[in-house]
């Protein structure tokens, strides 16, 4: 399938392929699960595409995609286009020394007419040696070559990495979008229903799609959340075990905080007063005596709460008791 909306995003891109303005870095910066790595895969494919028609003018912008047939375009939706390198965070970090590899695939000459592409997937965790050590390779750009950084947290990136590549910003996608594109067998409640839950992220909708389980798995963490926010705060310490058991994992822990971050979102859409349709998709009783302040403040808890898990080693158990002291409702 190709991309889920990011219509201007695309428009964008093709434009740099017709006037020939192609930058040799790229950062596609927006929140997690948006689809920014597909994009950039898509992209790659158009660049190196066997079929591709961007020199005719007689084609609408818009209408350029990939062919996704040809041999170029297949062996990279398949990650085996030796043109093409990846590289993601090993542990929580991205070291010097995944760089450097890179370094090395970028001396290789690329195909005469190809570029030679590489993706650093959650750029915001290279570590500081080895943002010194890609600061090189994009201080000296060349030949037909383009890297693009996928991160979320544009911040945690060097000013100097940063000003050297073109930044592109992508954002949720609405309903009709992803309607239009996803033609499935799936009735048009529980489309929304997914929709909400995953606040308007491709990614995040295909992950449901492709993982039913994954739906009853945050609704369950739903009906808890009523339950903990009622709770006295000895109850909410002892829930903890109860629903994770012994240990917590981090893929739980993320699962549990989408949850409950969900779950504040309702509250906050009941609040608003406009959004009764979502309350009964969920058949969610939620809490009264929350105000938007504290509403906002414990949104903004989790939020820290899964930067800070996805970064460091901080033990699980108690960052999440200490989510909990905080959450109480006025
Ligand atoms: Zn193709």
């Amino acid at each position: 399938m190709f991309l889920i909306g990011h219509k201007t995003q695309w428009r964008f891109l093709v434009r740099l392929i017709k006037n020939q303005r192609i930058p040799h870095a790229m950062i596609f910066w927006g929140q997690e699960k948006l689809g920014k790595k597909k994009a950039a895969l898509e992209f790659i494919k158009l660049l190196n595409c066997q079929n591709n028609q961007l020199r005719s003018n007689k084609v609408e912008e818009k209408e350029f995609i990939p062919c996704q047939s040809c041999l170029s375009c297949k062996a990279i939706e398949k990650s085996r286009d030796p043109n093409l390198f990846f590289l993601a965070p090993e542990e929580k970090e991205i070291q010097i020394n995944q760089i450097k590899n890179l370094q090395e695939f970028l001396m290789l000459r690329p195909r005469t007419g190809y570029f030679k592409t590489a993706i650093i997937d959650q750029a915001e965790s290279l570590n500081s040696e080895a943002q010194n050590c890609l600061l090189k390779t994009l201080e000296e750009p060349r030949g037909q070559v383009l890297l693009f950084l996928i991160a979320s947290r544009l911040e945690r990136l060097f000013s100097t990495i940063r000003s050297r590549c073109q930044i592109l910003k992508f954002f949720p996608v609405s309903f009709s979008e992803i309607s239009g594109e996803v033609k499935r067998e799936i009735s048009e409640t529980e489309l929304r229903r997914i929709f909400f839950l995953s606040q308007g992220r491709p990614k995040q909708i295909m992950d449901f799609l492709e993982n039913p389980e994954k739906i009853s798995q945050t609704l369950k963490v739903f009906q808890e959340a009523e339950k903990i926010l009622r709770a006295e705060l000895f109850e909410k310490f002892i829930f903890i075990p109860k629903f994770f058991g012994k240990e917590i994992s981090l893929k739980e822990m993320n699962e549990f905080l989408d949850g409950l971050e969900n779950y504040l979102r309702l509250i906050l859409l009941k609040k608003t007063g406009l959004k009764n349709e979502i309350l009964d998709l969920f058949n969610a009783r939620t809490i009264e005596n929350y105000s938007y302040k504290k509403l906002k403040k414990n949104l903004e808890n989790i939020q820290t709460l899964k930067n800070l898990i996805s970064q460091t080693n901080v033990n699980l158990r108690l960052s999440l008791e200490n989510l909990f002291l905080n959450l109480e409702p006025n």
